[in-house]
């Protein structure tokens, strides 16, 4: 089958298997290139298949040289319908992996789930004896929660509604959105969704099931970013979730001294993926970032940001002052902010692409599906 891309709103409901690949070979020929440190040997990855997650697979198995366990929700294709990208990523992953010598094991499914729990926790059992990482990297809209009942989770604001410039993706035009008021109830169901309860559910079990190692690490994934997003992500309902993620983190470290874990919070750079598409005034925002994180030589995507955490800061243990990774160093320099507030008043639709990265945005938007790789066939067949 030949496959196009059909984008709809922010996601794009087609990917290529043969691009995917690619995206997975170019990851992995990066990491190769910046070579290994010592460190954990037996990583479980929850939310595997795109994004931070998969680049955090890739950076450990080729920075630690690691075995992994991945967790991921990703479709398979059905008749003419493709898998979707982390599906591709995920096969393509496994097998690039085992050519290397690597051990790479994949669960799809629900990783709310206690069933998905249970399953991983009998493969470290038999296969592993133990995990000494755990890299919580899940995005979901929604939960199912233990007892069936679903929540799920808002992009709205907390206290007052937040009027700003926002990028319509469909037509790259500069419009004013309104994000509105989140209520207690969707707050809640937002920390439910996205904070850190499920994260200490998977260690707790983990930990019940004695396949935690003595002095393991876990790392899950927040986002601060600048006062002009705060309203949406910071103080926004999302942001009451990573407040809660944070909190875990700490909870977890001190309810587990005795089998001295350390658990963390990286703090990453706002990119694009299936997630961060979704949050109004981000994408506007992320194409001022790369054009000007670019200009100053300065952008990285994420599998260069989880190559840095891995092999650099998480070895040298270089947390800020509440004990975070800060790997939105660079795109919160004094410098790097400056440039874009100087720019935000004045960026229109008319000057856009002056200002901003759109084709930079559009270019890992595509990509992420798998398109728009120079090296790829788009007019051959390819098995889906
Ligand atoms: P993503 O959409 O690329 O990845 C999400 C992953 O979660 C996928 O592997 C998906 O299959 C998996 N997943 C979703 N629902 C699941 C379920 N029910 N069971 C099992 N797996 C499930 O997202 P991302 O942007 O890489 O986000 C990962 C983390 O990084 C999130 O915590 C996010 O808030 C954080 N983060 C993102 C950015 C950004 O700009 N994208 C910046 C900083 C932090």
């Amino acid at each position: 089958m030949i496959v196009e891309p059909k984008v709809k709103g922010f996601i794009c409901t087609t990917a290529h298997p043969e691009g995917c690949r690619e995206s997975v070979r170019r990851q992995i020929a990066y990491c190769k290139s910046k070579g290994m440190v010592e460190g954990p040997k037996k990583v479980l990855v929850i939310g595997s298949s795109t994004g931070y997650g998969l680049a955090s697979r890739i950076a450990v198995t080729y920075g630690y040289g690691a075995d992994t366990i991945g967790v991921s929700f990703e479709k398979e294709a059905k008749g003419k319908r493709t898998a979707t990208a982390g599906w591709y990523n995920t096969k393509a992953f496994e097998q690039i992996a085992a050519e290397d010598g690597y051990y790479a094991k994949s669960f799809n499914g629900d990783g709310f789930s206690k069933e998905m729990k249970d399953e991983v926790i009998r493969t470290i059992k038999n296969d592993w004896g133990q995990a000494d990482m755990v890299i919580y990297s899940m995005a979901a809209p929604r939960r199912t929660m233990p007892d069936g009942t679903k929540v799920s989770s808002v992009l709205k604001t907390v206290g007052e509604e937040f009027t700003n410039k926002t990028i319509d993706l469909r037509t790259n035009e500069i419009t004013e959105v309104t994000v509105p008021v989140a209520n207690d109830e969707e707050i809640k169901d937002t920390i439910k969704v996205m904070g850190g309860e499920d994260w200490e559910d998977w260690i707790r079990a983990m930990a019940d099931a004695g396949v935690l190692a003595e002095g393991a690490t876990t790392v899950a994934y927040s986002y601060i970013g600048p006062v002009v997003t705060h309203p949406i992500y910071k103080d926004g309902s999302i942001g009451q979730a990573k407040k809660h993620l944070y909190d875990t983190s700490v909870k977890l470290t001190k309810e587990f001294a005795d089998k001295n874990l350390k658990a963390y919070i990286s703090v990453n750079k706002a990119l694009v993926t299936q997630s961060s598409a979704a949050i109004p005034i981000v994408p506007l925002y992320i194409s001022l970032v790369y054009k000007v994180m670019k200009e100053a030589g300065l952008h990285e995507g994420c599998i260069e940001q989880m190559q840095r955490l891995f092999t650099e800061k998480l070895p040298k243990n270089e947390v800020d002052e509440a004990g975070r990774f800060r790997l939105d160093d660079w795109e919160l320099r004094e410098d790097v902010q400056e440039k874009i507030a100087s720019v935000w008043d004045k960026v229109t639709t008319e000057n856009i692409k002056e200002y901003g990265d759109i084709d930079g945005y559009w270019e890992d938007f595509y990509q992420m599906f798998g398109f728009r790789y120079d090296n790829v066939d788009y007019s051959a067949d390819v098995e889906i």
